[in-house]
């Protein structure tokens, strides 16, 4: 059985004191009985949220991006030894917002998946389609397609050894989100692409995800925890799903 997990994509929100008072607000108000946990906040707020964290929580800290190359003349770049060194222990890659917004492709996300890898993170690979890929009947071919990307990079083993999100694109930010029936039909798809080892590969749903919605989510036998934007942002809510987790979990 796969470890129930919770996340929450800070994405570009907040300023240094608001992401200070938001890891302190939810490593206080996590209950001992909690999921594990992991927060992704924006690049420049890494430092300070994992030293809030240091020593009062087990929370983890993950990266919102990563460069594909281990070092060089990359402007702007930030590889993942150097998030490994400030303390980061995740890494999100293939997120819709970087697919679409910024173009890209599979092959990128695979080349930053290998990269946080062989630095000692473990991605979190995101995958989904889009609204009108669902209603061509493409949903599973497109998330087959993004996660064989993966696969031909760095092998079917080391994608069961992380962490994999469903998040349809058409849930994320909507305020829509996937019926459970929908989640689960992908989940024991993207299931039946790992290994035997890909039992306890963690599956999280990811797309509109809020306090109301996420007992009936978490409650479908492949959705092993949820990846969270909004709702991540406010310390009740994020904390309000981390318990409908413990009671369904
Ligand atoms: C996300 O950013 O991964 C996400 C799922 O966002 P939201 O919960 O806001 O839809």
């Amino acid at each position: 059985m796969a470890k129930s997990l919770l996340a929450g994509n800070w994405k570009m929100h907040g300023t240094a004191q608001s992401a200070a008072q938001l890891a302190a607000d939810i490593a206080d108000g996590l209950a001992s009985k909690a999921p594990e946990t992991i927060v992704f906040p924006p690049l420049v707020h890494l430092p300070l949220v994992i030293a809030e964290l240091a020593d009062r929580s087990p929370i983890a800290v993950g990266a919102q991006n990563v460069s594909q190359y281990p070092e060089g003349a990359y402007t702007g770049e930030v590889s993942a030894q150097m998030l490994a060194d400030l303390g980061c222990q995740y890494g999100l890659v293939g997120h819709s917002e970087r697919r679409t917004l910024l173009g890209e492709t599979d092959q990128l996300v695979a080349d930053k998946f290998a990269a946080l890898q062989d630095a000692g993170l473990t991605p979190v690979l995101c995958v989904g389609e889009t609204l009108d890929q669902r209603q061509q009947g493409l949903t599973l071919p497109v998330v087959k397609r993004q996660i064989d990307a993966v696969v031909t990079r760095v092998g079917l083993d080391n994608v069961c050894r992380a962490v994999v999100a469903y998040e349809p694109v058409w849930a994320i930010g909507t305020g829509e989100t996937a019926t459970p029936e929908q989640a689960q039909e992908v989940h024991a798809y993207i299931r039946g692409q790992l290994t035997e080892q890909g039992r306890s590969t963690r599956l999280l749903y990811g797309g509109s995800v809020n306090a109301d919605n996420a007992a009936a989510l978490f409650a479908q036998p492949d959705i092993d925890g949820g990846l969270v934007g909004g709702a991540s942002l406010q310390a009740q809510q994020f904390l309000k799903i981390a318990q409908q987790m413990v009671e369904q979990k």
